[in-house]
Order: structure tokens, then sequence, then C-alpha cells
């Protein structure tokens, strides 16, 4: 069977060439044309032998990530892309635009074990986990079709990273090599459910990728109803590993909290997270719930997501209302791959 030579790090593709005959040198091409310029095929890479390019063509081969569609929002420049992988599943990806630069937002698995009760990448539950190089590839596969160098990746498209957690580390060295995509660690947010064992890994290894936790409610009652995840872990749980992060890293944390009208957007709700966070180094991104077909939530009023901003600021926490972008082409994740998957 052939080797996916797009999800070696550095080191271990040397070690492969070095295992094929090949010196240091030729390893330094193929991880360029791989990582830097986003080849799709070893024919591309016209430095290297024919003879090479074959013989890694038996041996290896290279991920894709194809666009399948592409949507551009008409209000403020956000585009969506449809990726097909190799083995035909489809992933969701998103280019945003910000003051600061182009914004990537990557999926990491294709769909979701995780059953949030709001989210609609987990409706169709968990296919496979995506290999560090077809999360990179999402990444190339934008960049050139936008002529753009994007400069920061959000991992909060379809699936939880910390379930796949080997493979968004690796992920992590790729991008952040010299050699390869140079996006700097700190430009990398990764989002997570909660999976607290996780969170301490990040905390110990010390990765410089800002963490953000979807926590959406301040007690296990309402969260349990959320995200069956918080079975497994829990609130105070969560929030003590969160403190421990803060604490061992120095680094600022945010949390995510998703309004739903008559679920989680009282203002006893916003004064409980504020007692919860309370002292914590942290931000809270509020976002008003995106409507999704199979769910039957409703957004809360504007006037109950300000009312919630303002009881959290009284009591010190950091807190925005998230801006939404892309509205006009359903542009949070895990919906076309549904409708694909749907009409297949
Ligand atoms: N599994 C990871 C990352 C993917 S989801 C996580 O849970 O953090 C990215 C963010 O979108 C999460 O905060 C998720 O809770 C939120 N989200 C999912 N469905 C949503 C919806 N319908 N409306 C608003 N936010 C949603």
């Amino acid at each position: 069977m052939k080797k996916d030579i797009k999800s070696f790090t550095y080191d271990e593709l040397n070690n492969e060439m070095i295992s094929l005959g090949l010196p240091r040198f030729r390893s330094n091409q193929i991880f360029d044309w791989l990582h830097k310029r986003g080849a799709v095929s070893f024919e591309e890479m016209s430095n290297l032998s024919k003879s090479l390019r074959e013989e890694l063509n038996d041996l290896y081969y290279i991920s894709s990530c194809e666009i399948e569609e592409k949507y551009v929002s008409e209000i403020d420049g956000t585009v969506k892309y449809l990726f097909k992988l190799t083995d035909g599943e489809y992933i969701e990806s998103v280019v945003m635009k910000y003051k600061y630069g182009h914004t990537v937002c990557v999926s990491t698995q294709v769909g979701c074990r995780m059953g949030c009760s709001f989210c609609a990448s987990t409706l169709g539950g968990f296919k496979r986990n995506l290999s560090a190089g077809e999360i990179e590839g999402q990444i190339h596969s934008a960049q050139k079709d936008l002529g753009f160098r994007i400069s920061n990746v959000v991992l909060m498209g379809i699936g939880e990273p910390l379930d796949n957690f080997e493979n968004v580390l690796k992920f992590f060295e790729n991008v952040n090599n010299k050699k390869g995509l140079n996006i700097s660690l700190r430009s990398i947010t990764v989002s997570t459910c909660g999976i607290v064992p996780r969170i301490y890994d990040l905390t110990e290894k010390k990765i410089p990728v800002t963490l953000t936790i979807s926590l959406h409610a301040p007690n296990d009652e309402i969260r349990n109803h959320m995200m069956p995840i918080n079975a497994k872990w829990n609130v105070d749980e969560i929030i003590r590993a969160c403190r421990e992060y803060v604490k061992q890293t120095g680094k600022r944390i945010s949390f995510e909290y998703t309004l739903i009208k008559d679920v989680n957007d009282t203002p006893a709700c916003a004064s409980e997270l504020a007692h919860k966070l309370k002292g914590m180094l942290c931000h809270v991104n509020l976002i008003p719930v995106n409507d999704v077909k199979e769910r039957k939530n409703s957004v809360s009023s504007n006037e109950n997501i300000y009312k919630f901003s303002e009881i959290l600021k009284k009591a010190g926490i950091n807190a925005t209302i998230r801006r939404t972008l892309g509205s006009d082409i359903n542009a949070s994740c895990g919906q076309l791959r549904r409708k694909r998957i749907e009409v297949k």
C-alpha cells in the first residue's frame, strides 16, 4: 500500500528518503514541493529526475483536497469551500478576511463523534480522522485558489481537533516549519468541546497556539443537555484544566458561548458564568446560534445577547459578541457536507 507522503513531519520525511538512499537535499526539495508549494502530484516536482518521480509515485501518494464547491459571500467576501478528499469524502473550510490578514477555518475530521445538540457537523456521525496532510491541504488549496497568503488558522471546522490529537500535532509541526507554510503557532487557534486530558497535554507541551473552549453553558445541568461530552468531563473539570493552562503558559484562554434562546441565554446563566470564570485570564466570545435545519434552536434576541455581555463585563470578564461572517453562504461548518450527503 502506498504511504501518505504529505503527513510525514520534516524528520520523518528525511528518514524515509534516507531509507531510499537519497541525500538530505533531496528530502528538502520534496518537503518544499509538498509543504511550501502545495504540489498535488510528483510530476510537478521538476527539479527531481523522472526516474525518482516515478519511484516516489510507486511508493507514496499525495493526499488530495480538491475544490468541489465554492461560495463567496457578497456581504463580506468570506469564501466557503466544500473539498473532496482522496477517498471521496467531503470536508469544509472557510476563509475570512480580518484587519490583520486572512484566516482559514479548517476541518480536522470527516464528521464528528461529539454529538453536540446544536451542531450540524455531528449529524451524520463520525467517519474518520483527517491526516496531518489533509488538514494542511485545506490551506494549500484555498491559498492557490485565492492567490494570497493565509496568515492565520483556526481549527474550528468539522470535527473535534483534540479527538485527533496526534495528527493535529504533526500538522502544527509542518505548517510552522520555515521550509513549509511558515505559519507562526501563535497565529493558530485550536477549539475544543472539552477533552480535558488533551488540554493538560497542550499545557505540558507548552505549544504556543491559542486555546478556545466551547463551553456554551455555566453548569452541568444545562451543558449535559447540549453536549454529551460533558458526562465525561464536566464544567468544573474543564475550568480547572483551563486555570492550570493559564497558570502554566501565561496565555489567555477563550471561551465560546453560543447563545440559544431559553436554553442558556438568561441573566442567571451570565451571572453563574461570570462567577465560574472569576479571576481567570480569559475572554468570552458570545455567538448567536446559527440556525441548523435539523435542529430546533432559536436565536436569542439582540437584547438578551447584549444583556448577557453586559453582565459579564460588569463582573470584570472580557466579553465580545461575535460578528457573523458569510451569513449568506451558510458559512458555518457542517452544513455543506451535510447537504452533499443527503443528495447522494
Ligand atoms: N469541535 C470543536 C471545534 C469545531 S466547532 C469545538 O467544539 O470547539 C466550532 C465552534 O462552532 C464550536 O464552538 C461549536 O460549539 C460552534 N457551533 C457549532 N454549531 C453551531 C451553531 N449551530 N451555531 C453556533 N455555533 C455553533
